[in-house]
This record gives structure tokens, sequence and C-alpha cells, in this order.
């Protein structure tokens, strides 16, 4: 991980992994939000800390590289350890790199031990349900890592800033009153502790775009061919609510950010240093785990000796 840019990559190329854990953590906890009781979002910045040019990408390259590696380490543990379980949440605005980041943060690990999961504006079925049901679902198993790409946070931002797709869920009319968003945030506190208590860390993402970053990343959508297909007329409509969303995080962040389930507000407008600061955040949550390859009791490892007498006998 880097620390500023005296690093360079022939030392990040000689740090044990113990190291780099410690610097990862160290690099996690700049954007670690922690109790949100105070937070204000004008106190997080869109650029990262460290002013990175052109120059340090060969820097920024190692870092991401080695925090997938630590990545991949801690996650074969959790595998084995078959015990906690860590799921990962991922909110921004459009463009601000959800999908990209990832792609690339979990490239090194074992696809058998993690998966992804996007939730859209939800379906029928889905809307005959509580707005947890379908997350519940697709809750990480345990020894396993569960991204979520978008969330049941959704409930506290799209449908907030959007008051008529709160009057389509078919909720009771007498449950939707002034309070309900209120009602909203403290059942997903609430949530989250009951998944804590029961072995799945949860940490939580906003990757933090500005509005022009955002605006500079839809017209390249337009003039790149290959970009095309990122784009979506309805994305433009939602930048006009801007403002509202950012209230809308500011306030969901505020109120559901604890010590165990912390958020992390990431500067997005560098897409590579957020890549970083994610891997940090996940490998930060995984070594408070204190994850541990399972030991075998004596008379387990004596029958594994005895088996491997066994195949050496073997003609
Ligand atoms: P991309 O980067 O590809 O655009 P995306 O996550 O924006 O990724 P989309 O299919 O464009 O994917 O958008 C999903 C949409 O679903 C978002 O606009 C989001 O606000 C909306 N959505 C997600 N959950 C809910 C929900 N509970 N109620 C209403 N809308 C939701
Ligand atoms: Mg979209």
């Amino acid at each position: 991980m880097i620390h500023n840019q005296e690093d360079s990559v022939s030392e990040l190329k000689k740090l044990s992994d113990e190291e780099l854990i410690g610097r990862a953590k160290k690099f996690a906890k700049k954007y670690c939000v922690g109790e949100g009781k105070n937070f204000k979002l004008k106190n997080f910045s869109t650029i990262p800390k460290m002013n990175l040019g052109p120059e340090d990408k060969p820097l920024v390259k190692e870092a991401l590289e080695q925090g997938v590696s630590a990545l991949s380490t801690l996650q074969e543990i959790l595998y084995a350890q078959d015990k906690w379980s860590l799921l990962v949440i991922i909110q921004a605005m459009d463009a601000a790199g959800k999908d990209g980041a990832i792609k690339h943060v979990m490239s090194g690990v074992n696809p058998q031990g993690c998966h992804v999961t996007s939730f859209k504006a939800p379906s029928a079925e889905e809307l005959d349900h509580d707005f947890l049901w379908r997350c519940n679902r697709a809750l990480p198993e345990r020894g396993r890592i569960g991204i979520f790409n978008r969330s049941y946070y959704e409930e506290v931002l799209v449908v907030r800033v959007h008051e008529a797709i709160l009057h389509n869920q078919k909720l009771p009319p007498q449950l939707i009153t002034k309070k309900i968003w209120e009602e909203r945030l403290e059942d997903i506190r609430n949530y989250e502790k009951y998944l804590d208590r029961n072995g799945t860390k949860v940490i939580k993402i906003f990757l933090h775009v500005s509005k022009e970053e955002q605006k500079r990343r839809f017209i390249e959508r337009i003039d790149q061919q290959d970009k095309n297909w990122k784009f979506n007329s309805g994305d433009i409509k939602e930048r006009n609510h801007w403002d509202n969303y950012m209230r809308s995080y500011e306030e969901m962040i505020r109120k559901t950010s604890t010590k165990k389930s912390p958020w992390y507000v990431v500067p997005a407008d560098n897409k590579s240093y957020a890549r970083i600061a994610i891997a940090a955040a996940m490998i930060k949550a995984l070594d408070e785990m204190n994850l541990a390859y399972p030991t075998l009791a004596p008379e387990e490892m004596a029958k594994l000796m005895e088996m491997k007498e066994v195949l050496l006998q073997e003609k």
C-alpha cells in the first residue's frame, strides 16, 4: 500500500505480508467513518489525499497488485476456517466506478470463495416481500466474501429521492409516515448488528465521485464507441437530483455507520486509487477477524499419519 509519493515500487516489493497488512489497515483508516453520529460529507474529498499524477502509475499498479494478493491470502484462510463471512456493500452515483472496482479488486481472489450480487429495481416477486428479503437471500455463506453492487441502502437513497417509488412498494398505507426514513435507517442498523453477531462482518463503501468527474465520464461514454453501452439516458435524469442524493447519502452514513459495520467514504475521482482503498478496507476487515487455519486435534493428526503410512506402503 502506498503512503506517500516518496514510496517506490522496489520498496513496496520488499514488504512482508505482515507489513503489507499493517499498511493496508492504516490506509483504510483514512477513509473509515466509524461511529457516524457527527458525519459530514463535506469533510470527505472526492480526490485522494495524495497528489497522484501519471508518473505514479507504476506505484499505484504495484500497490493494487499487492493489495489483491494479500486479500487472496486472507480469503483462503477465511474459507478454510469456515466460520466468518465478509459482506462488502458498494454504493455510489452512476459512473463512480463500482463495476470496475469489483472487477479489479476481486481479480486475484478464488472465485469459489466469493459471490457478487447486483441489485436493480425490485421485481414483482421482490416487491411482495419486505425490503431486506432479496438481500438476505444473497448473503455470503460462512467462509465466503459477498459483494453487493447496490443493496438495501437504495431504500433510503433512490426511493427517498423519488417518493413515487415508495408509493409503489405495496406497503400498507398507514405505515407510510414522515418517520419512514428514520425507521428504515434504524432497521438497517439493527440488521447489520444482527449479522455481525452471527459472524457476518459488514463493511460499506461509498465511492465518492464529484459531479464534475461524473460529467467527464458520461461524455467519455458518449464519445467512445466501446463505452456507449454503458451510457444510460436515465442517468442524466438522476444527475439532476444530485444535491438531494448527497443529502440522503449524508444522513444514511450518519445513521448507519458504526464501529463494527463502518462506512468507508472513498475518494473516487481517481479510479485506481479508489480500488486500492477498497482492497485496504477489505484487508482490514478480514485481519480483524483474527483468522487462522484450522488445526487438527492430536488424534486426528495421528490418523492422518497412519493414512500416509498406508499410502507409502502401497505397491
Ligand atoms: P451501471 O454502472 O451498469 O449503470 P447500475 O448499478 O447503475 O450499473 P443499472 O441497471 O443502471 O445498474 O441501475 C440499477 C438501478 O436500479 C439504479 O438506478 C438503482 O437506483 C435502481 N434500484 C436499485 N435498487 C432499487 C430499489 N430498491 N428500488 C428502486 N430502484 C432501485
Ligand atoms: Mg446505471
